[in-house]
């Protein structure tokens, strides 16, 4: 076990000497000095403190040292010219409360941003503001409110099929819509009787990603979107699965009115441990009014930012939103021009050719043509005993993230495998084998399966435990 750098500490050892004199703490009042000189600080080398922070990032996992399936979340490679363009002095330094007029160059990066993502979508304006999906969601159902609100009519409910991300309710309930969940067909799609059932003219919205959680195009998304409009209602697509579309189609295409995107997801900013993503919203002309402020303009001369938008829902975030993940985003998609095409057809591929690797060894439960993802069962596997989540600290083992698990909910055991299209055949083929492997162990001998994992730093936690009684601070004297 690594220590803690508390416990690496040795008396009067020291990275760097504050000598106290030369400081004078005058200036800050002293109600707001700590008297109690029993607070504890680490007393390290600067070399020692190097080492211990370098040993804990080696202990953790990312797309830099193994293949990460994380279904749903394309935790794709991030160009590393990416990062170096995101830290430029311009960008970094430059104040967000400076006037337009000094800041024209990062107005016109998100300007072309947003010009970018508008042809992606196929919508007519947007938004770079929401901080994330799930903000993003939240921006487009203020959005749907703020619509009916304006018009007079005083709809109720948001549908949401029963494959969604727990966000897409969670997002709409927060806006006072209630929630009517429809069950998904045989196929893994939308059960078009099911959904006439809950349309009519109480309708605000329904909430759906396309292809679907199960990896799965809609096929029936022309009718859904049609039988939606007749009624009113509106349709917001969830594009964190826009990966899979790329240049093939869009969301107005298939007849949706509001999009959010994940650009940490599709355009390749690193994600997974919390840091800042950006979730741009971006709508059909008739919401163009209803954007959050300020929303980016260019009248041929000047870029600006723009308050007085007629139905504005207000601000989402401070000052424009995540600055660096968007210079991110325009740096990926300058990067990759017509190619982002491509992107879609070998996440799409790659998806592909592992289903039907994997597919003898795992149940399938919808055998169909996936997109950039697609969902096995583990049933045959617990039938012997080991479970999904036995199998995912089985593939820890062998230098894989596992893929995500028990999402979506609709599938028993889900094991949710999204591969992306950066990486090899042989690192797919690595996976594909290790997964059989695992099977074959399943059946032979499933009682060392569950003794994984037996090489990760930490090995078996009570998960319950760590999410209810979460113990993360220090304390003098004890570990
Ligand atoms: C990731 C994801 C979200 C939420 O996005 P965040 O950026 O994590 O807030 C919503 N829906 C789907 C389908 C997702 O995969």
């Amino acid at each position: 076990m690594t220590k803690l750098i508390f416990e690496k500490t040795k008396e009067n050892t020291n990275g760097i000497n504050l000598i106290e004199e030369t400081i004078n703490f005058s200036f800050i009042d002293k109600k707001f000095l700590n008297e109690d000189s029993s607070s504890v600080l680490p007393e390290i080398s600067e070399l020692e403190v190097m080492r211990h922070y370098k040993e804990l990032s080696d202990k953790n996992f990312c797309i830099e040292k193994g293949f990460y399936p994380l279904g749903s979340c394309t935790m794709k490679y991030n160009p590393k010219v990416n990062e170096v363009l995101s830290v430029l002095e311009d960008f970094c330094e430059l104040h967000p409360h400076q006037d337009d007029e000094d800041s024209q160059g990062s107005l016109k990066l998100m300007y072309n941003l947003q010009e970018a993502l508008k042809v992606v979508t196929g919508m007519d304006a947007i938004t770079l503001q929401p901080a994330a999906g799930a903000h993003g969601e939240l921006c487009g159902m203020m959005i749907v409110k703020k619509y009916f609100e304006t018009i007079g009519e005083n709809r109720k409910n948001v549908i949401i099929p029963d494959s969604a991300h727990g966000t897409n309710p969670a997002s709409a309930a927060m806006c006072g819509f209630n929630i009517l969940e429809i069950k998904s067909n045989e196929k893994g799609l939308v059960d078009l009787d099911a959904l006439k059932s809950v349309l009519d003219n109480n309708t605000a919205a329904i909430m759906l990603t396309n292809p679907n959680t199960l990896g799965l195009f809609e096929e029936d998304i022309l009718e859904i979107s049609k039988l939606v409009h007749e009624t009113g209602g509106l349709l917001y697509y969830d594009g964190a699965n826009m990966n899979a579309i790329m240049g093939h189609t869009n969301p107005a295409l298939m007849g949706f009115d509001i999009v959010h995107m994940n650009l940490h997801k599709t355009f390749s900013t690193p994600h997974g441990g919390g840091g800042p993503g950006a979730g741009p919203v971006a709508v059909v002309s008739k919401l163009k009014d209803y954007l959050p402020v300020p929303v980016i303009d260019f009248d041929g001369k000047k870029y600006s930012r723009k308050y007085d938008v007629k139905h504005t829902i207000g601000k989402m975030k401070a000052f424009y939103g995540n600055f660096s993940v968007l210079v991110r985003a325009y740096a990926y998609i300058l990067l990759m021009g017509k190619e982002l095409k491509d992107v879609s057809s070998y996440a799409v591929l790659n998806a592909n050719y592992m289903m039907n690797k994997l597919k003898e060894h795992y149940l399938l439960p919808y055998d169909r043509k996936c997109m950039h993802e697609f969902v096995l069962s583990g049933d045959w596997q617990k039938e012997q005993g080991v479970n999904t989540l036995a199998i995912a600290k089985r593939l820890m083992d062998g230098n894989f993230h596992p893929p995500t698990i028990y999402f979506p909910l609709i599938v028993h055991e889900a094991i949710m495998i999204e591969p992306t299209e950066s990486e090899t055949k042989e690192r797919l083929d690595e996976f594909i084998e290790t997964m059989i492997q695992i099977a074959k162990e399943v059946k032979e001998n499933p009682e060392e399966v569950l003794k994984h994992p037996l090489n990760t730093p930490v090995r078996k936690v009570d998960e319950t435990l760590a999410a209810r009684k979460p113990d993360l601070a220090y304390k003098k004297g004890k570990v």
